[in-house]
């Protein structure tokens, strides 16, 4: 009933010709077309790039955040706007880089899934407790924080108006990946908490897991019932590696 998707953050990494190899290697792997979704983050300089090599395809690309203004004088900033111009559909809000490194905060996240809506993006909001965290027992309580500051944004139609990454912050970038189990439960708490605004919207709700997921612990990842697909970063970067994932999911 879900869609599956398999999403490549390649975070502040690439220039031109590494942009070409990966998106022509992911084109010319024969994948299935729909099944999963698969969409390239790159960096915003590669935006372009990325979609004239994808523009005839299925392959989808995105934003790896945006500013909440429209336009102005934001120096630096990239707006939904722009994103949709250079034919993107989705864009990642509240990367846990973006919340650690340069300090976004929910209320920020919220703003941004509004703005991102708005623009006629699909955001795909990234939530998840730190190492220190989880092991305190603040997990659920942390994400019930998260995910109360996205409710508002997840729509009111048939159809959820984002998609959830869970990145569990000790995950990301170390190896250390939560267990299918540890994933699973984390997933079904937040399809809960969903639930208790929309049972349908939450039924319909992609919930994707990050967090060194790699060719060879996705597929036990993606065998998991809340688990929606993955938001992969590291592994992105190899086109091997990254298309062992995409097979994962197929
Ligand atoms: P990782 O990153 O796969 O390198 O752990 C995931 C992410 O930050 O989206």
């Amino acid at each position: 009933m879900r869609q599956i998707m398999v999403a490549a953050n390649w975070k502040m990494n690439g220039l031109s010709a590494d942009a070409v190899h990966l998106t022509r290697a992911i084109l010319d792997a024969g994948l299935d077309p729909t099944h999963p979704e698969v969409v390239i983050f790159p960096p915003y300089t590669l935006l372009h790039v990325v979609a004239q090599e994808a523009k005839a395809s299925a392959l989808r690309w995105g934003g790896q955040n945006l500013f909440w203004e429209p336009s102005g004088a934001f120096t630096g900033e990239i707006s939904g706007a722009m994103l949709r111009d250079l034919g993107c559909r989705y864009v990642l809000v509240g990367h846990s880089e973006r919340r650690q490194i340069f300090a976004e905060t929910d209320a920020d996240v919220a703003r941004k899934l509004s703005a991102a809506q708005a623009a006629g993006l699909i955001p795909i909001v990234c939530v998840g407790e730190s190492e220190g965290e989880r092991l305190a027992g603040e997990t659920e309580a942390v994400l019930q924080r998260q995910i109360t500051h996205i409710l508002p944004y997840v729509g009111t139609g048939a159809q959820p108006n984002l998609v959830i990454a869970y990145e569990p912050i000790w995950a990301i970038g170390t190896g250390q990946t939560a267990s299918p189990e540890q994933a699973q439960e984390v997933h079904a708490f937040i399809r809960g908490l969903v639930a208790g605004q929309s049972e349908a919207l939450a039924k319909r709700l992609m919930i994707l897991y990050g967090g060194s997921v790699k060719g060879n612990n996705a597929a036990s990842l993606f065998a998991k019932a809340d688990i929606d697909g993955g938001l992969i970063g590291g592994a992105s970067l190899q086109a091997g590696e990254f298309l062992q994932i995409c097979r994962a999911a197929e």
